[in-house]
Formats: structure tokens, C-alpha cells, sequence
């Protein structure tokens, strides 16, 4: 492998620690951050993000709600619930884990949720601040990858960069924010003619499909930054990216692996904005 392996971990590690003492300085004055989760339905890869979610809570001295509902739960139960968690005051992000069962109007639960405590960025309130630049809490994930960038020192300004994939979730919030640091961004989708014509012109990559080898080897410039969001489930239950990894990693100039890349760093983003959230309540956020 020729590539530099951008380890998700080990920044996950470093970044952890920082919001772990900065929350602990928060709970001596009074003020622990708290997070609640929500999963309605038994999605099982929907289970395991939650636990790792709350884990990292309790890892990190948070304070945390887990609340699981039956799929048969009502749209008007689970506004209820979020209509009590925007007003408990020791609740500062509150996170409704997607996808939820197809009764229930996502759009309508997340804006539902307080924009102040919308920890995830996906209220319209954070979407469209995004878009002018000043949004209360950045996506989760694609906020993980602009901290992968910096702390490798990778430089984006006058970057051509391509985002595989236009979910509201990643691919918008990633294109914006690699927009906004200066990067010459192209959006790739499932209707795109000819996504290695665009892929061969780029200094960076971000991938977020689902599907398994979307990007390979001959997509790829030599020395590219390539960052790998998917998250694929193989038949032997081992996890694997979007990215044919072993042959693009002997071209790409930096790789994110799967596991181990932006996945940690997903969640070290959600403790990082619900403390954020929790300072800019209490008046500690200057
Ligand atoms: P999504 O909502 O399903 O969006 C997938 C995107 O991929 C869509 O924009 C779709 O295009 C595009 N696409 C599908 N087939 C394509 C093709 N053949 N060529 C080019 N583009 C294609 O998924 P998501 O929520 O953005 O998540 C994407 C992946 O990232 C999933 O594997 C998910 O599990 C993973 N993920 C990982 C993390 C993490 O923390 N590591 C966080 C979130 C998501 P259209 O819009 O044209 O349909």
C-alpha cells in the first residue's frame, strides 16, 4: 500500500479525550451534557449505531436517554416524546436515529426537534445556515471529515474535489462544507454519466454511496485523498466501505479505511456539538 492511512481511530482517540475533559469542566459547574437517542423500530444496524452512540456517552461523562419504541409506535406518539425531550433541561442534542419505519414522516420528526438541540444539523433551521455559512451544529459525518483534512494538514483551498452520493445526511452537507473551504466541488449521483471523468480530475474524494466498489483503482488520480463513508455489510458480516480499498490504496496519495475511518469520527462529532450545545446554553460558549 502506497497511500497514508487516515486513521479514524486514533484522531477519534485524541478528539474524545479534549471533549471528555471540556465536558467534565462543564459538569463541576453544573451543567452536564446530556444527549438523548431515539430508535423506533429493530433495524439491527440501526441497534448497533445507538449503542455505540450511547456507549460513547457513557465513555465520555455525558448524561444519556435511550429510548426504544416498537415499529408499530405512532408519528404523533414520537412528536410527543421529542415535544418532552425539547424541554428537558438536561437533555442539550437530541438525536432520532433514521431510517424509521415507513409510516412515520422523517421530514416532520426532524423538524420537530428544537434547532438548538439539533446536534445531528439536520433541521432546516441548521440545513439552510449551512448553505450562508453560520449553522448551529455541522452534520455529524461529513464535519468528522473536515476534521480528518485538518488534522492531516490535507489543503483544500483551490482543491478539485468530487462527493459521490447527494443525501441530505453526507453528500449535500460535505459538498457545502468542502465549498466553503475553498475546494472546486463536483456532486456525483446515480445519475451521473461518466463518474470517473470527474473522479480522474480530483485532488479529493469523498465516497458516500452504499455500494460496495463503487470507486476503484482506475477512477483515481495518483496521490488523490480518498475518504470512504459507505458502510456495507459483507455476506461473512464483516464491514467494507464503498471503495475498492487494496487496489486504490496503491494509487491514492491518502485513504480513510473501513472500519476505522469516518465512522468513529461520526460519533466523536455528536459528543463534540451536543457539548457545544450544552456551553451555548449555559452561556459558556464564547
Ligand atoms: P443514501 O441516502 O442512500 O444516499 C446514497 C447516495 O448515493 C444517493 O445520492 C444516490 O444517488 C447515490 N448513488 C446510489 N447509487 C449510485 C450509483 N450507482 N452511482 C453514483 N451514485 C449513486 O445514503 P447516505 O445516508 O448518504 O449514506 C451513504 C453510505 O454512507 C451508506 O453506506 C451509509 O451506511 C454510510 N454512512 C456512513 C456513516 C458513517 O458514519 N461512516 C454515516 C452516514 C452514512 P441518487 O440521489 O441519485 O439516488
Amino acid at each position: 500500500m502506497t497511500a497514508t492511512l487516515i486513521d479514524g481511530t486514533a484522531l477519534s482517540k485524541t478528539l474524545r479525550a479534549d471533549v471528555a475533559s471540556r465536558a467534565a469542566a462543564l459538569t463541576a459547574r453544573g451543567h452536564q451534557p446530556g444527549l438523548a437517542v431515539v430508535l423506533v423500530g429493530d433495524n439491527p444496524a440501526s441497534e448497533v449505531y445507538v449503542r455505540n452512540k450511547v456507549k460513547a456517552c457513557d465513555d465520555n461523562g455525558f448524561h444519556s436517554s435511550y429510548d426504544r419504541y416498537p415499529s408499530t409506535m405512532s408519528e404523533a406518539d414520537l412528536l410527543a416524546r421529542i415535544d418532552e425531550l425539547n424541554r428537558d433541561p438536561k437533555i442539550y442534542g437530541i438525536l432520532v436515529q433514521l431510517p424509521l419505519p415507513s409510516h412515520i414522516d422523517s421530514h416532520k420528526v426532524i423538524e420537530a426537534i428544537a434547532p438548538e438541540k439539533d446536534v445531528d444539523g439536520f433541521h432546516v433551521a441548521n440545513a439552510g445556515a449551512l448553505m450562508t455559512g453560520k449553522p448551529l451544529f455541522r452534520p455529524c459525518t461529513p464535519y468528522g471529515i473536515m476534521k480528518m483534512f485538518d488534522a492531516y494538514g490535507i489543503s483544500l483551498k483551490g482543491a478539485n474535489a468530487v462527493v459521490i452520493g447527494r443525501s441530505n445526511i453526507v453528500g449535500k452537507p460535505m459538498a457545502l462544507l468542502l465549498l466553503d473551504a475553498g475546494a472546486t466541488v463536483t456532486i456525483c449521483h446515480s445519475k451521473t454519466r461518466d463518474i470517473g471523468a470527474h473522479t480522474r480530475e480530483a485532488d479529493v474524494v469523498v465516497v458516500a454511496t452504499g455500494i460496495r466498489n463503487i470507486l476503484t483503482a482506475d477512477m483515481v488520480k495518483p496521490g488523490a485523498v480518498v475518504i470512504d463513508v459507505g458502510m456495507n455489510r459483507l455476506p461473512d458480516g464483516k464491514l467494507c466501505g464503498d471503495v475498492d480499498f487494496d487496489d486504490v490504496a496503491e494509487v491514492a496519495g491518502w485513504i480513510t479505511p473501513v472500519p476505522g475511518g469516518v465512522g468513529p469520527m461520526t460519533i466523536t462529532m455528536l459528543m463534540s456539538n451536543t457539548l457545544k450545545s450544552a456551553k451555548r446554553a449555559n452561556g459558556f460558549d464564547r
